[in-house]
C-alpha cells in the first residue's frame, strides 16, 4: 500500500458503524437552509399505532341467509370475507 492512511476517515467509519450516524432530517442541512424536521413524539407514535391496531365490528350478510359479526382490524374494514356456512364471498 502506498501513500498515507487516512486514519481520521477510518476512525469516522468505525465510529459510524459502532454508534450510527445522525439523520440529516434531525440536524438540517449546513447553512440552515432547511429547518430541521421534528421527529414525531411518543404520543403521536402511540396514536398512530392505536389507529393501526383499532378493531372494528362488521356485520356480514350472506346470500344464503347467514348473518354474522366479525371483529377485524380497521385496515380490513372493506375486505371481502367468506361466509362460514356456505363458503361464498359475502358483502
Ligand atoms: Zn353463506
Amino acid at each position: 500500500m502506498t501513500g498515507k492512511m487516512n486514519w481520521g476517515g477510518v476512525r469516522d467509519r468505525d465510529r459510524i458503524a459502532r454508534q450510527g450516524a445522525d439523520s440529516v432530517a434531525s440536524i438540517g442541512l449546513p447553512g440552515g437552509t432547511t429547518p430541521p424536521k421534528k421527529p414525531p413524539g411518543k404520543a403521536a407514535l402511540r396514536a398512530e399505532l392505536a389507529a393501526a391496531q383499532r378493531k372494528i365490528t362488521r356485520t356480514i350478510k350472506c346470500v344464503c341467509g347467514h348473518e354474522g359479526t366479525a371483529i377485524v382490524p380497521a385496515s380490513k374494514a372493506r375486505a371481502r370475507l367468506r361466509c362460514s356456512k356456505c363458503g361464498e364471498v359475502a358483502a
